[in-house]
Formats: C-alpha cells, structure tokens, sequence
C-alpha cells in the first residue's frame, strides 16, 4: 500500500472521471454505425490509455513493485496538480455533455451523426483529448513516480499522435466542407491564434 494524500487525492479524481463516463456511456452512440474505424489498432490504443490513467496508478498504490521509480518534488507540485486534474475533469465533462449522441469510445459515425462546433468544441477540435493531456500533467505532478506518474502522458501522447490524423480523416469524408471550415477556424487541442 502506498497511499499518501496527493495519491489519494488522484484517485478521487479517477473516479470522479469514471463516474462521469459512465454517467454518458448511456447516452453515447449505439447501434448502427455508418463509419467505422474502430479496429484492433485503435482499440489497443484505448486499452493502452486505461492502463495509463488507471492500470499503473492502481499498482503504485496497492503494490510496492514501483517504489524504485518515486521522486522527490515539492509539496506545493502536488496542488497545482490537483487543480489541473481538477480543470481537466471539467473539460471532460463538458466535451461528454457537448458531443450528446455524437459520442463513442471508438471512431466512429451514427447513420444521422451531428457535427458539434458549440460549446468547449468552438474553438479547439479535440476537447476531449485535451483534458486527457490536462488529466495526465495532473497525474504526473500528483503521483511521484517516474513510471505511474508519467505513463498517461506517454499514452495521451501516442493516442493523439496515431488517432487524431485517422478521426479528422475520418470527419472529412463525412462533413467534407462543413468539417473544413470548422478546421480553419479552431486548434487541435488549443485555441487557433487569431489575427483579427
Ligand atoms: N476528438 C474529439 C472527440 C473524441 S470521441 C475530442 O477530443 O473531443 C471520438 C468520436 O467523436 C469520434 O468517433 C467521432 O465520431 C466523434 N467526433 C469527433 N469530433 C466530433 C465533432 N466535432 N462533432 C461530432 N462528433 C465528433
């Protein structure tokens, strides 16, 4: 066991972030798809994120097998952890409540697919991965461990290298113009600069 405040101040927020998936997966697409992406490829790269945000923090706490790999870091790390993690959440939240039906865990399309470019999706195209990063800084500076505490930035990092070209691909063949436009307009997972 290996459970000191900010480890159990992360872990709140992991279920905090679990309830809130749960709480959309009802809502998210089901059924028919039109477009489909979601192959072995993307699928590994969704369970290699789980075991980054869930599976090596479970074993930094439960276990001692990591204890090799902790850091010293200040205290006062740990709350600007907590407060990122705490932004990130939020973000995911809203990018769940903002995306409704046009949801899914995988890529894919519904037959009657809504594009959103409201809400958090106004200015930044990726949301959602964009409190995942938000989550994983939290979760680097609130777990001490080279190895649970960065593995979901690791992670983060290759799910948005690999997926993000195939999704916005992906969108274009279905929106075409409309998804374009939208592109011009907004950032991947920051606010495009604008010059006027
Ligand atoms: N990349 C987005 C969404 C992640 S969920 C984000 O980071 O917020 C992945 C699914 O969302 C994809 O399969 C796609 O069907 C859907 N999607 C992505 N962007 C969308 C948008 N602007 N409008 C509607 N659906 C979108």
């Amino acid at each position: 066991m290996n459970l000191q405040p900010s480890h159990l101040a992360f872990a709140a927020g992991t279920v905090a972030y679990m309830v809130i998936r749960a709480m959309f997966q009802r809502h998210g697409a089901s059924g028919a798809k039109a477009h489909s992406r979601a192959d072995a490829r993307d699928r590994l790269l969704i369970v290699t994120v789980g075991l980054g945000q869930i599976g090596l923090p479970a074993v930094l706490m439960l276990t001692p097998w990591l204890d090799a790999a902790h850091y010293a870091r200040p205290e006062a790390l740990a709350w600007v952890g907590a407060v990122v993690m705490a932004a990130g959440l939020w973000l995911f939240w809203r990018s769940h409540a903002d995306l409704g039906a046009s949801w899914s865990v995988t890529l894919e399309l519904n037959p009657n697919h809504r594009l959103v470019t409201q809400g958090v999706y106004r200015r930044i195209r990726h949301p959602m991965y964009a409190s995942f990063f938000a989550m994983a800084i939290g979760q680097a500076l609130l777990l001490n461990n080279w190895i649970a505490g960065g593995a979901a930035l690791l992670a983060v990092g290759l799910l948005y290298a690999v997926r993000t070209p195939r999704e916005e691909r992906m969108m274009l063949e279905s929106f075409g113009d409309e998804y374009r436009t939208y592109m011009r307009r907004t950032g991947g997972i920051l606010p495009r600069a604008t010059t006027s």
